[in-house]
C-alpha cells in the first residue's frame, strides 16, 4: 500500500465503477441489516454501500492516505485470546443469536463463535476440515431463501 500514491478520491470512483457484490446482496442487506466486519477499509467499502442504497454498521480498517504513499490504520490490533491475531471476533455482537456469512481467512475464527455459519469458498473449505457444521451459499438470493427456513 505504500506504494499507492493516487488521491482517496480516484480510488474510490475506481471502487463505485468496477466493484461488484453478490446477487441479492441490496435485498439481503434492506431485510437483515447485517453487521459488516471486513479486513477490508472502510474509506473503500462505504461508497459502495452507498451505491447500492444501504446503510449498515460496518467495522473495518482505516486509510491514512498520504501523498507519499497509503498507510492502514488497523481498526483493533488486540489479539485475540482465542487465535492470537486482530481477527473479526471482537466485533461480533455481544447478544443475541449470531449468523455468521463468510468465505475467507479472516472469517475463520468469527465463524467459530457463531450460532449458524453460512459459508461458501475458502472459509467452506477450512469448516470442512475442522468438522465445523456450516451451510453452503452461491449468493444473496440463494442465502435470502435459506433463511426462510428453519437451521438444523
Ligand atoms: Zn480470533
Amino acid at each position: 500500500m505504500g506504494t499507492l500514491t493516487l488521491p482517496l478520491a480516484d480510488a474510490v470512483t475506481w471502487v463505485r465503477e468496477h466493484v461488484t457484490v453478490r446477487a441479492g446482496f441490496r435485498e439481503f442487506a434492506r431485510e437483515h441489516r447485517p453487521v459488516i466486519l471486513s479486513s477490508g477499509f472502510l474509506e473503500l467499502i462505504e461508497p459502495v454501500l452507498e451505491r447500492e442504497g444501504v446503510e449498515l454498521e460496518v467495522h473495518a480498517n482505516g486509510l491514512d492516505v498520504r501523498p507519499d504513499g497509503w498507510r492502514a490504520v488497523w481498526r483493533d490490533d488486540a489479539q485475540c485470546p482465542e487465535c492470537g491475531e486482530a481477527c473479526k471476533r471482537g466485533g461480533l455482537p455481544r447478544n443475541g443469536r449470531i449468523l455468521y456469512v463468510g468465505d475467507g481467512y479472516s472469517d475463520r475464527c468469527a465463524a467459530l463463535a457463531a450460532d449458524r455459519v453460512f459459508a461458501r469458498d475458502g472459509l467452506a473449505r477450512y469448516l470442512e476440515a475442522e468438522g465445523v457444521a456450516y451451510e453452503p451459499f452461491t449468493d444473496f438470493n440463494a442465502l435470502r431463501r435459506a433463511l426462510d427456513r428453519p437451521s438444523g
